[in-house]
């Protein structure tokens, strides 16, 4: 007689591990439940492509978010935990070095010190001779930086040693539906979970859907004598990676057919950077990816209208790591009910 066949069984069967993917299956295994994971890395990953700023204010005039006071105290309590059970620093605090490009923007900065907004200072960077900032400079504090790539690394592995990480592409055409049960190859599952990032417009139980293109280019630059102490901040951002790199970025681009890196941003970059940054610099790697953005800037915490173990996870557009931990917990009751 033939052995029986083995299936792997999971309370939610979840498809990728970008930051939702991540934060979600953590927000499950902590109310009790079984996950598994199935991803596979893309070339142009979002959340790795990310600089993973958690910064309180918005906009051109500097104002706070208007959810900021609920969701960063979320988003740094999850990354702390983290941290710890991970045993990795995944936290780092900044602050953020505004650099004027006009009086109008100094302007907009007096405004919110006048009104009283405890997070930003008038201020000059202490490598006053590394700068061209003729219109001074001003202070954002505390902002945070998230390491995403030992955040989604770990987590990865934290999941094989629990045996709930696939890599491998997951193919619509092998789902199966037996009831309630949901079977994928050899494994079955009470529920699944569509985090799949950007690729998400294309998913066929969730059509229709308010997705926007948008994607963004970062150069990942060697600047061995800047300090890692701040984030700097112009018409783009330097933003401390690890050893003595920075990341630089990013644009925002709304009509496109590739995801080639865009040279000519890559050029106007470097030249703006040259007359800012008076420090030698070299680029090391020039990145693109898109971000999960719907109109408006909604997120999706979706359940399927007939399948109602089959959910969505996504849209987390330009904030996935200031705001995708609140949306992990808000996800996680609304699966549970509770
Ligand atoms: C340039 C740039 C800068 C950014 N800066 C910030 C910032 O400073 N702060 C901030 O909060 N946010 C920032 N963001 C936004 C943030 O990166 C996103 O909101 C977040 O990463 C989205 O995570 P996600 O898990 O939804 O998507 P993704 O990171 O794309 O993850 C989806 C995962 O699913 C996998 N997948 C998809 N389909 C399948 C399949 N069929 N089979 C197997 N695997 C699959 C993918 O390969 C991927 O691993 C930035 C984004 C960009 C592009």
């Amino acid at each position: 007689m033939p052995d029986a066949f083995v299936f792997m069984h999971a309370d939610f069967l979840i498809i990728g591990q970008g930051m939702a993917g991540t934060l979600l299956s953590d927000e499950l295994m902590r109310a009790g439940k079984s996950v598994l994971i199935i991803d596979k890395k893309e070339v142009h990953n979002t959340s790795l492509a990310a600089s993973a700023v958690i910064n309180p204010l918005v906009g051109k005039n500097w104002t706070l978010a208007k959810d900021a006071e609920r969701i960063i105290p979320v988003a740094l309590e999850t990354y702390y935990r983290l941290s710890e059970l991970l045993q990795v620093d995944l936290v780092q605090q900044k602050s953020l070095l505004v650099f004027h490009r006009d009086d109008a923007s100094r302007q907009n900065f007096s405004i919110q010190i006048q009104a009283g907004n405890p997070f930003i200072q008038e201020d000059y960077p202490t490598q006053r001779s590394a700068w061209d900032a003729p219109f001074g400079s001003g202070k954002v504090a505390p902002v945070y930086t998230i390491d995403a790539q030992s955040l989604l690394n770990k987590w990865a592995l934290f999941l094989q040693s629990q045996n709930a990480l696939i890599q491998e592409y997951f193919q619509f055409e092998e789902l199966q539906f037996s009831g309630h049960a949901i079977r994928y190859k050899d494994i079955t599952a009470d529920n699944l979970i569509f985090c799949e990032g950007a690729i998400g417009r294309q998913n066929p139980f969730f059509p229709s859907l308010t997705f926007t293109h948008n994607r963004g280019d970062a150069l990942l630059l060697s600047i061995p004598h800047l300090s890692h102490e701040h984030i700097y901040h112009k018409d783009f951002r330097l933003v401390p990676h690890r050893d003595h790199l920075f990341w630089c970025g990013s644009n925002y681009i709304w009509e496109y057919d590739s995801l080639e890196p865009n040279l000519e941003w890559r050029i106007e970059t470097e030249i703006a950077l040259k007359s800012w940054l008076k420090l030698p610099f070299e680029t090391v790697d020039h990145w693109v990816a898109e971000r999960p953005t719907t109109a408006g800037q909604q997120s999706l915490l979706l359940q399927h209208a007939q399948h109602k173990n089959i959910y969505f996870f996504n849209g987390l557009g330009t904030r996935g790591f200031s705001a995708g931990p609140s949306l992990a917990k808000e996800m996680v009751q609304l699966m549970l009910n509770v």
